[in-house]
Formats: structure tokens, C-alpha cells, sequence
């Protein structure tokens, strides 16, 4: 009997399971193939779009209360499953085991979070200069909405557009990443259990084809993404057609900014996870650091002898502080640009220069790159221009504020940002000063239920997480009604 693994797409309650069309999910860590997929058809996306559709006219009439219930009762059931999930999530993308179980904690309480609020969504009144005029608002579900997520923290991204759409009462259709589709497949099996009405909650598995299908298609009122920047783009001006709406959460090269006076190390412990945290696959990773010059070579020292003592290995292995690369594409893409910055003549203080021969010994088979670190590189050079989404640091020197601020916010992306200082007033004025959706200070990769996320620039628009996710998820319609019995003019504006 095989071992394997085998889910279907999920669509009005029922699994459609395609033996014909399908693929596997490959554990990076051994390379074994461990779950097979189902391949979305086109007909299968318009199916989706049509189910989704039909259950929006009920499900928008459920009361908040009811909606409030129902992701409680999930986020209870998604608690009880967390150790079961975090070991799939990382069987799946090779994310260290303590991660992925942060990750599942942290996302069931950010369903109690929206379930707290989907019972208090409301309009305003508003008074107007004509006092027989009543004027309010009503904030209402957009209706069907795709949330589409990638690979590298499928239930984590997922939830931060599942938890405010649902508590908003939109209908939705998932489209997990092809690399890792197996904790969304899983989660959907606690939502049937929590007793969301059939058709609420959709997912369509496969590759890119699919998203592309669904985000081209009329029938869908927003698009949540979280993906590359290029691919943002594309979607972008595939939703332009239908004037869908879009949240766009892509990718950074966030600069990681460390003075003097800073508590050193701290801001070592803050540079190690903002760049070697989840093997650097993630888009607030700090993968440019900034170091004040007069205690640069202090740091760089205390730097690579934290980074080099890293641990790699089987991310399920409780003493493993970073796994294996997700999946063989984002392999090849990240030592590409290893290789590329060696031939560029930039000087590596940590990592592997003979690529090859070194991996031959490491005893580990998995795609496994260890910490990279670059030192004196030029902010406009390739390597901390681009996201290279692996565990590749790049440091640069500076001498003082003006010369950092240039420096930070001379990059097509802004995502995220990190800042040590023990001076108040620096750290706040730099806070403003830089160009980037969330400023940490004296910490890095901290998140909360409560704190909006999102990025400027090329890292997108629009916001998740904190009340400003359910904004996202709902419009507002504008009701005026005459409290006057008089006859008006025909050819005159009430105002
Ligand atoms: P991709 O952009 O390749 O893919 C993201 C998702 O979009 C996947 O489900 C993918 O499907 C799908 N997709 C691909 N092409 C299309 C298309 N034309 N139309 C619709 N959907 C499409 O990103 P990755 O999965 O490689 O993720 C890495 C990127 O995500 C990085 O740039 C990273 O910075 C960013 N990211 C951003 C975050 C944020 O919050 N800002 C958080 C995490 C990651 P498939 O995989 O099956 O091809």
C-alpha cells in the first residue's frame, strides 16, 4: 500500500480527487515525493467561481455573531491540530519544526482576533450641512475573494487573508502555492468541522496556470496575493480587465541598521534571525544589514562567529536552527546568486565559495545552503539590489544618519526595516524617515494579531493583519434618505 499522501481539490463541500492530473509535493529534506496533488482544470476554476458566488447570497446574510462562532470554532480545532499541522507545513517546505509550530499558534490567534471583530463591523452616521438629510453608511462584504499564497508559510500568509475575509463575510477560493499545498488541504478539513456552510471556503490546487485562470476570470471582487513582486505585477494587470481589487504583499530587500550605541548584542541576535531565521525564505528577512563604521569590524567578528555556529539539518530535529531550501527551484536561484557575487569579486566572510564540493560533505541530501554573509558591499551592487529570498546577508558600512537613510531607502522594494540604537529620538526620527511599510526598533521579525502588515513600493499595497485587514475585505455603501415632506425642485441638488 502506498504511503503517499493523495488530496483532491475542494470545492461546495465535496473533494474532487484527479488520479490522472496531478503532482507530488517533495520533502526537500530527503527529496521524497510524500503527497500527491490534484491539477486544477479551467473548469474546475469556474466551477469554483460559481459555487462561491451561489454561497455568498446566503452567506452574507449570516450574522456577524454566527460568523464569530464559526471561526471561533475553528481557531479551537486549528489549536488542538498544531503539532499535527507544523509537522506537515514542514515536511512540506522544510521550515525548522519550532517555526512552523509558532507559526500555527500564531495563526489561531489571529482567527480568535478576527473573531472577535466580525460581530462589531460597522457603517457610521454622518451628519450633513442639510439636516433634513439623514445620511449613513454601511460596511458590507466585496463578495467572492482569491486568496492566493506562496510556499514558504502557507498557513501563516493564509491566515492573514482567510481570518479577516471570513470574519468580513466573504466567500472564498484558495490557491495554494504548488509547492506546498498540504497544510491549506488539511486546514480546510477543520473548517468543514467548525460547520462553515458548503461553498464559503473553496480550494483549487495546481500550478500557476491556475492562478492565472482565476484572477483572469469575471466573478471575483478582490484578490488577495502574497507572492513575488514580478508575478504581483502580473496580476495586476490581469485583474485590470475586470477592475478587480487587489492586496499585493511581495517581496523586500529590507536593510537592517545598527549604531554605535546600540545594545551590540542584541543587534547581533536581531541580525542572525532577521536573515538566517526560516533559511532567509521570507520577505521581512534583513538581508541588508547596515553597520556604523566605528564599530563595524567588532560587529562583523561577533556576526559570523553567531552565524557560523548554525545549525543545519532534518528541520523535524528539535536541535535544528535552519533546514533545507523549500524546494529545488529556490535551490538553484539562491546559489545562483552566491556563485554570481563570488565571480563579481565580492568578499564572502561566511558560506560556501566550491559550492559543489562542499555540499558533497555535509552529511545532510537535503537542498541545504548554510549562512551566507558578504561584507562591503556596495548598496547598489546586484546582491543588495535583488531578493534573493535564501539565507544570503549582505553588509555595508556607514558613517552617520544622512548616509544610512540614503542608503536604506535606495532600493525598489519597502517591506520592512530594522533599527538599533539606544538613542530615543534617533531611532524615531529614523522610523519616519525610512521608506517601508513596518519599522522595528531594537527587535526584528516581532509580529502581532493587532499590528498592521504591508508594504510600499515594489513590496505592494494594501494592508493584513490589525482592523485595517478587515477594511480590505469590505466596501462601504453611502444611504441618504429625505426626512422632509416638502416637495423639492426637480432641477436642483439637495445639499
Ligand atoms: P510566486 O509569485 O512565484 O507565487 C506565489 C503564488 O502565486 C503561488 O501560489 C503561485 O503558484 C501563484 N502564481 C504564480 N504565477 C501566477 C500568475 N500568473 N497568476 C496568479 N497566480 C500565480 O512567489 P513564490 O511562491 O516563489 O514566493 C516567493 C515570493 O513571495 C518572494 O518574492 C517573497 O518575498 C514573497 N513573499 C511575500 C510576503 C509578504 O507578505 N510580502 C510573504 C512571503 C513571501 P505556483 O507556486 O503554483 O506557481
Amino acid at each position: 500500500m502506498s504511503l503517499i499522501k493523495k488530496y483532491g481539490i475542494y470545492i461546495n463541500g465535496e473533494w474532487k480527487e484527479n488520479t490522472e492530473n496531478s503532482f507530488y509535493s517533495i520533502n526537500p529534506y530527503n527529496q521524497e515525493k510524500w503527497a500527491k496533488i490534484t491539477q486544477a482544470s479551467e473548469s474546475d476554476v469556474r466551477e469554483s467561481i460559481k459555487v462561491a458566488n451561489t454561497a455568498f447570497e446566503q452567506w452574507k446574510n449570516v450574522s456577524g455573531r454566527k460568523r464569530a462562532e464559526l471561526i471561533y470554532n475553528f481557531a479551537k480545532l486549528l489549536e488542538e491540530n498544531i503539532e499535527r499541522l507544523a509537522i506537515l507545513e514542514t515536511t512540506d517546505n522544510g521550515k525548522i519544526l519550532r517555526e512552523t509550530r509558532n507559526q500555527m499558534k500564531f495563526a489561531a490567534r489571529n482567527y480568535l482576533f478576527f473573531a472577535g471583530y466580525a460581530d462589531k463591523i460597522n457603517g457610521n452616521t454622518i451628519p450633513l450641512d442639510n439636516n433634513s438629510l439623514f445620511n449613513y453608511t454601511k460596511r458590507i462584504p466585496l463578495g467572492v475573494v482569491a486568496l492566493i499564497t506562496s510556499w514558504n508559510s502557507p498557513i501563516s500568509i493564509l491566515t492573514n487573508k482567510l481570518a479577516p475575509a471570513l470574519a468580513s463575510g466573504n466567500t472564498v477560493i484558495i490557491k495554494p502555492s504548488e509547492y506546498a499545498s498540504v497544510t491549506t488541504l488539511e486546514l480546510v478539513k477543520l473548517i468543514e468541522e467548525a460547520g462553515f456552510p458548503k461553498g464559503v471556503v473553496n480550494v483549487i490546487t495546481g500550478d500557476s496556470k491556475v492562478g492565472k485562470w482565476l484572477t483572469e476570470s469575471k466573478g471575483i471582487n478582490k484578490v488577495s496575493f502574497t507572492g513575488g513582486t514580478e508575478t504581483g505585477k502580473i496580476i495586476a494587470k490581469n485583474t485590470s480587465n475586470t477592475l478587480t481589487k487587489n492586496t499585493l504583499e511581495l517581496g523586500g530587500k529590507s536593510p537592517n541598521i545598527v549604531f554605535e550605541d546600540a545594545n551590540i548584542n542584541a543587534a547581533v541576535t536581531g541580525a542572525v534571525a532577521g536573515i538566517f531565521g526560516a533559511a532567509g525564505q521570507t520577505c521581512i528577512a534583513g538581508s541588508r544589514l547596515f553597520i556604523q563604521k566605528t564599530i563595524y569590524d567588532e560587529f562583523l567578528q561577533k556576526l559570523v562567529a553567531k552565524a557560523s555556529k548554525i545549525k543545519l539539518g532534518n528541520p523535524l530535529k528539535k536541535d535544528t536552527e535552519m533546514g533545507p531550501i523549500a524546494n529545488k527551484a529556490q535551490y538553484k536561484k539562491i546559489k545562483d546568486s552566491i556563485i554570481n557575487a563570488v565571480q563579481e569579486g565580492l568578499n564572502m566572510a561566511l558560506g560556501y565559495k566550491d559550492f559543489e564540493n562542499q555540499l558533497e560533505s555535509l552529511e545532510e541530501t537535503g537542498y541545504f545552503i548554510p549562512p551566507t554573509i558578504f561584507t562591503n558591499v556596495e548598496n547598489k551592487s546586484n546582491i543588495a539590489q535583488n531578493e534573493i529570498f535564501g539565507p544570503v546577508l549582505s553588509v555595508t558600512p556607514f558613517n552617520n544618519v544622512s548616509d544610512v537613510i540614503e542608503m536604506a531607502n535606495n532600493t525598489d522594494f519597502g517591506l520592512a526595516a530594522g533599527i538599533w540604537t539606544n538613542d530615543l529620538q534617533r531611532a524615531h526620527n529614523l522610523a519616519d524617515e525610512i521608506d517601508a511599510g513596518t519599522i522595528w526598533i531594537n527587535t526584528y521579525r516581532s509580529t502581532a494579531a493587532q499590528a498592521p502588515f504591508g508594504g510600499f513600493k515594489n513590496s505592494g499595497y494594501g494592508k493584513e493583519r490589525g482592523k485595517e485587514a478587515l477594511l480590505e475585505y469590505t466596501k462601504i455603501k453611502n444611504i441618504m434618505v429625505n426626512l422632509s415632506k416638502e416637495v423639492r425642485d426637480p432641477f436642483t441638488i439637495e445639499n
